[in-house]
């Protein structure tokens, strides 16, 4: 790469060269509805195909690098087009049939038709990409490894949260919005779901509509059952039912109740969680417990883990051995050290490092994920872990000006990332060792333009936790300069 002066002689020369590309944005006649042919140049950080139209991108959901389509424009902003697939002139030779007949309808199923290996072959190159936009320091010669995926790709999510309806014949339907609307799209099935997930989820779609259990509607603010969540822990087969209604009533919840205790016995916990209203929020700020166990278990790398039905849990458990071992590796802990697990969930990543550190701290904002997360300690036999509740950029700076200063962090924040005064803070402390899990590359890349400051990228080793989906995750191994 070229020899810059300093960092700041390398970031002025990016900031340059970005603002030049916006004014140099073409400025294209066109029309919503018009066809044109268009060649695909690569993918973006979507799953959508991307081609240039006189110069301006134009983003076509479904269409895969190196395709020839003509596309109809479906909406027009400043700087790109959106279009939707005409008509394949030239299919690429990785396009498969999706096993899905909705896939292209509804949020989760980008990549379905296109071959696996190719799947993360684009995850790998969506890192690169979100790194060539935000260019941090040295990026060029980041070592952006293969992404890590399955040996067989579906039947891999423990969770089904789907939206429930209830249509003008009386038919309750559950499955997800189709994109960009309010359109339930109703899912019999689901090829990436675990079969038990939606053979509990459909059996539970008959009972609401048998028992005429009164279900949401959205236009009216009326009715209950708003939400259905099945949560399957995949190494202890316990199973879990949340229904998330309008208000703390539940009609005809006895009748449910024995049905399911009959029909469905590998149900082992059932929850209500209360969210009133129309609000763009799923789940509500009250559970309560309808029947069975409070939490379920699911036992990972050796360790059980108890769950709340509101704590967060990877939804790939497979795969989640896979992250963790690859974020074990990356931190490299040595007997002694004492580490930080931010934004720790029930403390999975936390505990299973519990073994080699002197000491493990974590926080995360849900209480109830603190909670499982301690009970999660001491199920486990482990004395020297604690969580808190509250967020990483509050509890780090206080845990370090009361004089735990660690030797180790490893973040995994939300899509969002890490916030400012959070890496200020890890910036100040200066641990020796960083590992940042993402779930958001693009995110990622502006943290890393920040971190490199200090730190140095060793390597980002991506690993597919969600297939047949445009979502990417990668593990990142920091260290000082
Ligand atoms: N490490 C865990 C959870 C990762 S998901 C695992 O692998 O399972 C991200 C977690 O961050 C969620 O549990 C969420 O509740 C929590 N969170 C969101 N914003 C936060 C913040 N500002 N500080 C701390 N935790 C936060």
């Amino acid at each position: 790469m070229r020899n810059y002066q300093n960092r700041d002689d390398y970031r002025n020369n990016y900031r340059r060269n970005r603002r030049t590309d916006r004014q140099d944005a073409p400025q294209v006649e066109v029309e919503e509805g018009q066809r044109f042919p268009l060649t695909i140049k690569k993918m973006g950080i979507n799953g959508e195909g991307i081609g240039y139209y006189k110069r301006m991108a134009v983003f076509v959901p479904g269409a895969l690098t190196g395709e020839e389509a003509v596309v109809e424009v479906t909406s027009i902003s400043h700087r790109y087009l959106r279009a939707k697939v005409h008509r394949i002139r030239k299919a690429s030779p990785y396009r498969v049939e999706p096993r899905d007949s909705y896939a292209d309808q509804v949020g989760g199923f980008e990549l379905e038709h296109l071959a696996y290996p190719q799947q993360l072959e684009f995850k790998r190159d969506i890192v690169r990409q979100s790194l060539e936009r935000y260019h941090p320091y040295g990026f060029k010669d980041y070592d952006v490894r293969p992404t890590l995926g399955m040996a067989d790709p579906y039947a891999y999510r423990n969770k089904a949260q789907f939206q429930v309806r209830q249509t003008d014949d009386g038919t309750v339907q559950a499955g997800l919005y189709a994109e960009r609307s309010h359109d339930l799209i109703d899912l019999p099935t689901c090829s990436v779901q675990m079969p038990v997930t939606m053979t509990v989820m459909r059996a539970l779609v008959g009972m609401l509509q048998d028992l005429e259990v009164p279900i949401y509607d959205e236009d009216h603010n009326s009715g209950i059952v708003k939400t259905l969540v099945v949560r399957a822990a995949a190494n202890t087969d316990d199973v879990q039912v949340t229904f998330i209604t309008n208000s703390p009533k539940l009609p005809h919840k006895h009748q449910l109740l024995l049905r399911m205790a009959d029909e469905l016995p590998q149900v082992t916990s059932v929850m209500q969680n209360i969210n009133p209203g129309k609000t763009s929020l799923v789940w509500g700020d009250k559970t309560q417990r309808l029947a069975g166990e409070e939490t379920i278990t699911e036992k990972l790398g050796g360790l059980a883990f108890k769950l709340s039905a509101r704590a967060f849990l990877q939804l790939n458990p497979a795969q989640t051995e896979v992250l963790y071992d690859q974020a074990k590796k990356a931190l490299d802990l040595q007997p002694g050290q004492t580490v930080v697990d931010a934004y720790s969930g029930v403390g999975t990543i936390g505990l299973s490092l519990a073994d080699v550190a002197a000491e493990v701290r974590g926080m995360d904002v849900i209480p109830e994920a603190v909670a499982d997360a301690n009970a999660n300690a001491e199920l486990n036999g482990i004395t020297n872990a604690h969580y808190e509740v509250g967020t990483a950029e509050d509890l780090l700076p206080k845990w370090a000006v009361a004089g735990f200063r660690p030797d180790a962090i490893v973040v995994d924040p939300p899509r969002t990332g890490l916030d400012g005064h959070l890496m200020d803070t890890i910036l100040a402390i200066h641990p020796e060792k960083l590992v940042y899990i993402s779930c958001n590359p693009s995110t990622l890349a502006k943290d890393l333009d920040t971190l490199t400051d200090d730190y140095h990228v060793d390597y980002i080793q991506s690993v597919d936790m969600m297939p047949q989906t445009a979502r990417c995750e990668a593990v990142v191994k920091l260290s000082q300069r």
